[in-house]
């Protein structure tokens, strides 16, 4: 079929990692209520979107074994967007993947979330980051926050956001050890009610507001970790690892199995990075840094 040229759109999906995450209690419809302090950090993927006279949505994934069929959460955004926007047209979406997937860093909704910004421009839908957010959480409780990213208080299932003052600077070394975990086993096998702890949330929000270091690394607490470092010891012996190389702290993000150490200097988080690759090769290692999500992206 011929093919017209448009322009191209670009849109880049941040990963985000928790630096604190409660839960409150499960509601009876099965969704849990939250707590969680979101930050977008500097790994990405790539998305390009591009009208064509193809109908439906085309999708080529780079870098990740992954299904480009309608399972695929970019394709669901889009079929979503274009549907609420009524739009007839076809869509090519091309996916880099660099975010560990299934790996507790909202990669799938971050490319959901990138799809929605993506084709709001693409076709000049008009629709507000507040309307976003709504059609987003549809698909998944992350993607409202994935719409902005940034540093953000998210309650309710994620659909309650709240900016907070973005993390002083600092360096981050990021830990995917080559092991897939469900967010569905983890949430499945949570004791909502009876949790050994609570993070403070709120002293976490008031140590990022007085842009402390040591008040938020201090405040560093996730009760997922209840779960899944019970089915996964890795997790404890990278985030030991960590704190004795010198990170100031280090938590598990999301459900899991990523861990992050927060850390001062960057040779720190460089000495971290290459002690963890040695030790184990198999994992996904970054050095990066916190992205100040839509702000940053202006
Ligand atoms: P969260 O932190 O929101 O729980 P996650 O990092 O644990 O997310 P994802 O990487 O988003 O997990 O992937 C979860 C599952 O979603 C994968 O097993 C994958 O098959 C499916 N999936 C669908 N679309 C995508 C996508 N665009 N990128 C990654 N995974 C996707």
């Amino acid at each position: 079929m011929r093919e017209h040229k448009f322009g191209m759109i670009k849109e880049k999906a941040y990963a985000k990692i928790n630096l604190g995450l409660d839960v409150l209690r499960r509601r009876a419809d099965g969704y849990h209520e939250v707590e969680m302090i979101m930050q977008t950090v500097d790994i990405c993927d790539d998305l390009t979107f591009e009208k064509s006279d193809a109908q439906g949505v085309h999708l080529t994934i780079e870098g990740a074994d992954l299904p480009a069929d309608g399972d695929n959460l970019i394709c669901r955004a889009a079929a979503l967007i274009l549907e609420a926007g009524t739009v007839t047209e076809g869509v090519r979406i091309t996916l880099q993947k660099r975010i560990p997937i299934a790996a507790g860093m909202a990669g799938g909704s971050a490319d959901a979330a990138a799809t929605l910004r993506g084709l709001n421009r693409l076709f000049g839908l008009g629709y507000s980051m507040q309307e976003l957010r709504e059609l987003g959480v549809r698909l998944g409780a992350d993607i409202p926050y994935c719409i902005e990213g940034g540093t953000m208080l998210s309650e309710g299932i994620g659909e309650i956001l709240t900016p907070l003052s973005s993390p002083p600077a600092c360096h981050l070394v990021v830990v995917k050890p080559d092991i897939n975990v469900s967010t569905a086993f983890v949430y499945g096998n949570l004791k909502a009610d009876s949790l050994p702890f609570h993070p403070d949330i709120d002293g976490m929000a008031e140590a990022l507001s007085q842009g402390s270091l040591k008040g938020i690394t201090d405040r560093m607490g996730n009760v997922l970790e209840t779960v899944t470092e019970k089915a996964y010891p890795i997790i404890t012996d990278i985030k030991e690892r960590m704190r004795n190389l010198g990170a100031e702290n280090a938590l598990m993000s999301g459900s899991g199995p990523t861990v992050f150490g927060i850390c001062k200097e960057k040779e720190t988080a460089e000495r971290i990075a290459a002690d963890i690759r040695k030790r184990d090769p198999s994992g996904a290692v970054f050095v990066t840094a916190f992205h100040g999500g839509a702000q940053e992206r202006l």
